[in-house]
Parts: C-alpha cells; sequence; structure tokens
C-alpha cells in the first residue's frame, strides 16, 4: 500500500489525554491538527484539509461536565455533518458517557463513527485510526480507479470518433478521381467536423516554386482567401513556405508569438495556424493549412488525426493526378487514332484510285493489245495459208513463230484479265456438272506429244470413280492446266507425274458435305518450306528470273508468275482449297511437289 500521509483533528481539551492521542496519531505517521474546542475546530476545518476527527466529548474539569457541555460538543458534530466538504469525515468520540444516547446514534447516521469509553486504550485507538486511514486508502484509490475509467472511456469515445472520421474520409476520397472535385470534398469533410476558421489545400506548382490554393473554406464571412492565390515559396516568409522547406507539420497554437506567422488581410481573425505537409514517397504534393480564431486550440488527438487524413489525402491526390495523365494519355492516343485513321482513309482512297487506274489501265491495255494481237494471228494464219507459206519451209517457220508468240501473248493477256477480276472479286461462276477424268483426260491428249518429247510419263488414277462436281468448267481447266503445265516444266526429262482423285465425305459441325481431292504430283525439283505458301502469290517466281527459259512446257520454263495466284483464285471462288507440298527443292536430287486442290461437289449448300 503506498504511503498516505492522513491529517487528523483532535479535539480534545485535556491535556494528557490529548498528548496520548498525538502520540498515537504520530505513531501512525498521520499529521494531527490540534483544536481546544469546538469554535476553534470549525474554523480549522474551514482552513485545513482533514481526514479523521478524534472528538473529546468530556469536558477537562469532570466537575463541569454538564450537559450544557455536552450539548455544545454535539453542535460542533452537527455543523460537521451539514457542511458539504466535511459532512462524511470519519468521527471517533471519546467519552466517559454511555454511546448509547440517542444524540450519538443520530450523529452515526451521516457519516462514520467510531465510539471509544475513556480511559481509552491508545493501542484500541490505534486500531480504530488504522481501521479509518485503511477505508480511506480504498476509498481514494477506488476514486482513483473510478477517475481513470472515466478517463479511459472518454479517450475511447474520442479515439472512436476520430476512428469514424478518418475512415469517413477515406472512404470518400478513395473513390474520386476528379482532382477538384477530390479536393472540393476533402476541404467539406474537414469543415464539417471541425468548423474551423479557414481549412485551404494548397498544390505545389510545376516548377515548385510556387504554392497555389486550389480549393478553401471559411466559418466566417470576413475570410476572404479565395482559389487560385499564389504564394511566393522564394520570396514570401510564412508558414506555409517553412512547412514547404521542411515537409514537417508546424503548430503556431499562437500566431502572435510565432515567427513564421504571416499575417494575411483576406484572414483577419487567424489567432492559431495548423500547417501539415502532402508528402507521397518523399515528394511533397502540397499541404492542407487550417486557421483558428482562437489561440491554442488545436487539441494533440485532432492534429494526430489531421496527419493521419493527410497522409490519405495525399495518395489520393496523387492518384487523381495519375488518373488525369491517363486521361490525358487517352485522349492524345484517340486523337493520334483519329489522325491515322484520316490518313489511311486517304491513302485507302488513294489505293482505290491506283486500283481503279490499274484496273483501267488492264483492261484498256487488253483491249489494245487484243485488237492488233487478233490482227496479227489473223495474218499470220492468212499468210500460212497461201502458196508460200504452204511451199516455203523458211518462210512458213517464221510465220508460225508469229503466231505462237501472238498466241503466248493472248494467254497472258487473258491471264492479266483473270487477275484483275479475282482481285475485284468480280469473277464469275458459270457452274455446271462437271467430271474431273472429263477435264483432265483431254487435258493430257493436248499435252501428249509435249510429254513424249521430254520423256515424261503420266500416271492418272482413280478419277473415272469421282462423283461429278458442280464447277465452272472453263476455269477450271484453267486451273489443272497450270497445274500439270507447272508440273512438266519443273520436271527434268524422263521424270513422272501422277494425279490422283479422292472423294471425302466430311462432317464439319454437324453438317455433312462431300468433296473431292485431286493431286498432281511430280518427281521435279521440289519447292523449299519457305516458298510453299508464297508461291501462290501474284508475280512471285521463285529463283532468277533471268535464268528462266521460255516456253510453256520446256524444263523451268518460267512465266509471269500469275498461273498459281490465278488458279488459287478460282479454287476458292468455288468453295476450295489449293495447297502444294514438297519435301524441300533441289535440283539434282528432285525431290518432288505435289499440289493439292479440294472442291466441293455442290456449290449450292450455302
Ligand atoms: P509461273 O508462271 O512463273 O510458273 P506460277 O504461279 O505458275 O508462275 O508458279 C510460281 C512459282 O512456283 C514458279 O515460278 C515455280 O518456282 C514454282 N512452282 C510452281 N509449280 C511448281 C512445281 N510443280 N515444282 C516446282 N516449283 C513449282
Amino acid at each position: 500500500m503506498a504511503e498516505i500521509h492522513n491529517t487528523i483533528l483532535i479535539i480534545c481539551a485535556a491535556v494528557e489525554e490529548r498528548n496520548q492521542i498525538i502520540s498515537v496519531v504520530a505513531s501512525l505517521h498521520a499529521t494531527p491538527l490540534v483544536a481546544l474546542d469546538p469554535p476553534q475546530a470549525l474554523t480549522m476545518l474551514k482552513s485545513h484539509h482533514v481526514d479523521i476527527i478524534i472528538l473529546d466529548l468530556d469536558s477537562e474539569n469532570a466537575a463541569s461536565n454538564s450537559q450544557v457541555m455536552q450539548d455544545r460538543q454535539y453542535e460542533i458534530v452537527q455543523g460537521i455533518r451539514n457542511t458539504e466538504s466535511t459532512a462524511e469525515l470519519p468521527i471517533i468520540f471519546l467519552s466517559r458517557q454511555s454511546p448509547d444516547t440517542l444524540r450519538l446514534q443520530l450523529c452515526a447516521s451521516a457519516g462514520p463513527v467510531a465510539f471509544l469509553s475513556k480511559p481509552f486504550s491508545p493501542f484500541i485507538l490505534e486500531l480504530e485510526l488504522m481501521n479509518f486511514i485503511q477505508r480511506l486508502h480504498y476509498q481514494s484509490e477506488y476514486r482513483r480507479l473510478a477517475d481513470e475509467s472515466t478517463l479511459l472511456k472518454l479517450d475511447l469515445s474520442r479515439r472512436n470518433k476520430q476512428l469514424a472520421f478518418s475512415s469517413q474520409v477515406a472512404r470518400r476520397i478513395s473513390i474520386i478521381l476528379d482532382q477538384d472535385l477530390l479536393l472540393r470534398e476533402i476541404i467539406r469533410l474537414i469543415q464539417e467536423e471541425f468548423k474551423f476558421y479557414f481549412t485551404g489545400i494548397w498544390l505545389l506548382s510545376a516548377n515548385s516554386e510556387s504554392i497555389v490554393l486550389r480549393e478553401g473554406s471559411f466559418s466566417k464571412e470576413n475570410a476572404a482567401l479565395k482559389p487560385g492565390y499564389i504564394l511566393n515559396l522564394g520570396e514570401d516568409s510564412s508558414i506555409i513556405s517553412h512547412v514547404c522547406r521542411t515537409q514537417h507539420i508546424h503548430i503556431a497554437q499562437n500566431t502572435n508569438q510565432d515567427p513564421y506567422y504571416l499575417a494575411a488581410d483576406a484572414l483577419p481573425e487567424t489567432k492559431a495556424e495548423l500547417t501539415i505537409p502532402l508528402t507521397f514517397k518523399g515528394g511533397l504534393l502540397g499541404v492542407i493549412d487550417i486557421q483558428s480564431e482562437r489561440p491554442q486550440v488545436f487539441h494533440p488527438d485532432d492534429i494526430e488525426i489531421l496527419g493521419t487524413i493527410a497522409d490519405q489525402v495525399a495518395v489520393a491526390i496523387r492518384n487523381a493526378n495519375l488518373y488525369n495523365e491517363v486521361l490525358k494519355g487517352q485522349e492524345k492516343l484517340e486523337e493520334m487514332v483519329l489522325n491515322r485513321t484520316q490518313e489511311l482513309q486517304a491513302a485507302y482512297q488513294k489505293l482505290e484510285l491506283l486500283e481503279q487506274n490499274k484496273s483501267d489501265f488492264i483492261q484498256v491495255l487488253s483491249h489494245e493489245l487484243r485488237t492488233p494481237l487478233t490482227l496479227v494471228s489473223g495474218y499470220a494464219e492468212l499468210l500460212l495459208t497461201n502458196e508460200q507459206g504452204q511451199t516455203d519451209p523458211f518462210f512458213k517457220q517464221q510465220v508460225m513463230g508469229v503466231l505462237t508468240g501472238s498466241i503466248r501473248l493472248h494467254e497472258l493477256i487473258d491471264s492479266m484479265v483473270d487477275m484483275l477480276k479475282i482481285d475485284s472479286r468480280s469473277l464469275q461462276l458459270m457452274p455446271q456438272k462437271i467430271s474431273l477424268d472429263g477435264i483432265i483426260a483431254p487435258l493430257l491428249a493436248t499435252l501428249e506429244e509435249a510429254l513424249q518429247r521430254r520423256n515424261i510419263k503420266v500416271t492418272s488414277n482413280n478419277l473415272e470413280n469421282l462423283p461429278e462436281i458442280e464447277g465452272d468448267l472453263a476455269l477450271l481447266e484453267k486451273v489443272f492446266d497450270q497445274l500439270v503445265t507447272n508440273a512438266m516444266k519443273y520436271t527434268p526429262d524422263g521424270g513422272e507425274i501422277s494425279i490422283q482423285g479422292r472423294h471425302i465425305h466430311q462432317d464439319f459441325n454437324g453438317v455433312a458435305e462431300d468433296f473431292i481431292e485431286i493431286s498432281v504430283r511430280d518427281t521435279g525439283i521440289g519447292i523449299s518450306p519457305e516458298h510453299l505458301d508464297m508461291i501462290f502469290t501474284k508475280f512471285y517466281q521463285i529463283g532468277n528470273v533471268s535464268q528462266h527459259s521460255t516456253g510453256k512446257i520446256k524444263f523451268k520454263g518460267g512465266g509471269p508468275g500469275l498461273g498459281l495466284s490465278i488458279s488459287r483464285g478460282i479454287v476458292e471462288a468455288h468453295r476450295g482449297r489449293i495447297w502444294a507440298e514438297s519435301p524441300g527443292h533441289d535440283e539434282n536430287i528432285c525431290p518432288g511437289s505435289c499440289f493439292y486442290v479440294l472442291l466441293p461437289v455442290s456449290q449450292e449448300l450455302y
């Protein structure tokens, strides 16, 4: 138990007994206060703090121990009990008389009492005093604990309020990405909670040389600092510029005594100022500045909570800045996309024009070339039928050369017109029932002489068993003519060509369809893998074009590079597929190539 010094008022006129009492009190480390009579005791009670009273009810003189005397002693007890500050004081009565009197019982009803009959035992007095002292101690301990718990409760409720406020701020501001709206909301929330004379958010300028009031709120009409106000950090000495320099919170509980305070005409009543830096990852974004018209107003708890809010605000401002940057970037991107789209549109229009010009050119050219060519071949045929043509072999050979050349030119012009139609998707199919055998057999017959000349053996397999298909005869003839003549062109003399047919029934996503697949396989020079797809593009030729020999079916006789491209256009117009396979290109080993054409049996399915 902690040692407490109690003060004990001893009201006792008898010297001997008084001294006895004093020594008991002293032995308990209590402070004795002595009053010789009740009036003196009452005066002392007004000016001194007393914990226990020891009251001798008897007078010093046993003879004068009259009823009058006792009455006076009881009056003092009533005086004590009727005074608010002493009403509860423990009183130890000493008397020769019996305690069993009405008056003593009345005394006991108001506060704690003890009664010792005289002559009293100092030991008993000591016990009684100890008893009271202990009770007093427990009482004060209880009061202290009660006070502490009240304080704790107060503290807890304040903390709860702070937490609620800070989480309300966090909740509100974390969803706002527009910077102006965000700043307005922060100021609104702080003002709603604290109602300061002025609360403002200042943000650093881009060059960090000044700070601008972005949003402010006032509780009085005479405060008139307006958003947009600029404070020059280099020149103006103020609490705000001091905080910007140190990046530490500054509390001026009394602005009159603050060395950094700069009075502002727009805030005439300011008596206290609190400025909190807004920092993010060590970088200063701005400050929250709060001013009050009363000094000593900033409570440590409020400062703490405003500090926490400032951290949240800094993060929210940073987020809003990033969002703005993203928005700006997006706008820039959209602008770029728009510009590019316009450029592309212009380019596309130009391209369309070029395409149109090209088509016009090819059409005009093919027409302009075809007419004189027809004339040339017509005259050449005429020359062959006349006498010299019949009799003069040299003349005949010359004219035949002109005729063959003009036929090749015709074919070339036809190919270019086909390509043009495929490119412009204007290739019109004239479907009819076709047997593939009916295409390949006549084709092989026309090539028979050349095949024999080049000693190339051709075999065909399973063509006659294939179902008829719907297709454009003239166009499909061109495809197989191209594939077989290519096979001849890229196969050395003595090689082989085999043509196979296959009927395929496919079930695609629950839709059944019949196809035929024709493969044209040769034992020629082959095609390297990187060219297998490219050979189907316009004007694509492998190897050095200048080294190609001319001639439609001569070994490696080069063409214009349109044949396969036209073939693909025709096959795809039939909803079919064309592709090539080859182990690679080698003119010595001749690994060979195989071209596949897959065609649907019917054209009307879709
Ligand atoms: P070209 O009119 O030049 O023959 P194609 O479009 O018919 O043009 O063929 C394109 C290229 O594909 C040819 O130059 C040739 O290099 C290659 N090619 C086509 N068929 C074969 C084949 N059977 N074997 C090897 N290469 C071939």
